[in-house]
C-alpha cells in the first residue's frame, strides 16, 4: 500500500512539473483552469468572448440585443483586428473553395448585403454596437444616406469570383423601396457589376422570416437553372433553409440576430 501511495505521489508530482520545449524555449504546462478573478469574479472579456462564440456557432439564438456588459467587448472586437481577421479567414476559405471549381455560365454565388458586402459599422458605432434595441426608423435613415462602406475582405472575394467568371447575386432583406439607394451604395462602395440584385418584396414576404424569404428566392434561382455554388452571409438565416448552395460561409456578426 505504501509503495502504491508513493508511486501515485511521484506520478502526480511529475505531471505538475512537466516541462516542454519548442524551438529551444522552455515552458511549463499548467492545469487548465477558469480565468476568473480572485474570488471567482465575473470578467466581461471572458464571458463576452464565450457569448460571441455561442452566437457564431448558433448556440445562442433569437437574441434581441447584445448583453449590456458586453458593449465594450463587442466594440473592441468589431473595431479591432480580430473582426477583420475573422472576416478574412472566412472569405479566404470561400476563395480557396471557388478556385477548385470548373465554373460554368450557370454558376452563381449568393452574397448577402448588410454586414456582408456593405458595413453598417458607422451606424452601429453610434448605437452601442447592438446593445440598443433595433430602431427601424433610425436605421433606415442611415441606409437612405447610401454611405455604407464595403467590407474589404468580402469585396476581395467578390472581385476574385468575378475574375473566375462566377455570376454574383445579391440577396438582401432590404425592402424593394430601398433598391435605388442600395444600387447607388453598392456602386459607390466599389461593387460595380452583378447578375441579379434581389430585394425583399414585402407584399409577398411580409411577416415571413428571413430563412423563408431567402430560401424561396434561392429556389427560384435554381428553378431558373442556375447552380448556387456558394452562399455567404453574416446571419445564420442567410445560410439555413433550403437551396442553400453547395457551400455556405458564415461571416462574423455579434451585433444583431435576424431569424
Ligand atoms: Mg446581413
Amino acid at each position: 500500500m505504501k509503495v502504491l501511495v508513493l508511486l501515485v505521489a511521484i506520478i502526480v508530482g511529475a505531471a505538475h512539473e512537466c516541462h516542454g520545449s519548442e524551438h529551444g524555449a522552455s515552458f511549463q504546462i499548467f492545469p487548465l483552469r477558469m480565468k476568473t478573478g480572485s474570488g471567482g469574479h465575473y470578467i466581461p472579456e471572458v464571458s463576452c468572448a464565450s457569448w460571441r462564440l455561442g452566437v457564431e456557432a448558433h448556440n445562442v439564438i433569437e437574441w434581441k440585443t447584445v448583453p449590456l456588459s458586453c458593449e465594450g467587448y463587442i466594440g473592441n472586437y468589431i473595431l479591432g483586428d480580430q473582426y477583420r481577421s475573422d472576416s478574412k479567414t472566412v472569405n479566404q476559405q470561400a476563395y480557396f473553395y471557388a478556385k477548385t471549381l470548373n465554373i460554368t455560365a450557370k454558376d452563381v454565388w449568393v452574397f448577402d448585403i448588410d454586414e456582408t458586402s456593405l458595413s453598417n459599422l458607422p451606424y452601429y458605432a453610434q448605437h452601442g454596437f447592438g446593445v440598443e434595441p433595433y430602431n427601424a426608423t433610425a436605421f433606415n435613415e442611415w441606409v437612405e444616406l447610401g454611405e455604407a462602406p464595403a467590407l474589404p475582405e468580402s469585396q476581395k472575394l467578390y472581385k476574385k469570383l468575378l475574375s473566375l467568371g462566377v455570376k454574383i447575386v445579391f440577396l438582401t432583406g432590404r425592402p424593394l423601396d430601398q433598391k435605388t439607394v442600395t444600387v447607388a451604395n453598392l456602386k459607390r462602395a466599389g461593387y460595380n457589376t452583378w447578375f441579379k440584385l434581389i430585394l425583399k418584396d414585402t407584399s409577398i414576404y411580409h411577416g415571413k422570416t428571413a430563412v423563408t424569404y431567402k430560401s424561396s428566392e434561392r429556389k427560384k434561382l435554381e428553378e431558373e437553372g442556375y447552380n448556387i455554388i456558394g452562399n455567404i452571409g453574416d446571419q445564420w438565416s442567410d445560410i439555413l433553409g433550403t437551396n442553400t448552395g453547395d457551400r455556405t460561409f458564415k461571416l462574423p456578426d455579434p451585433m444583431y440576430y435576424i431569424s
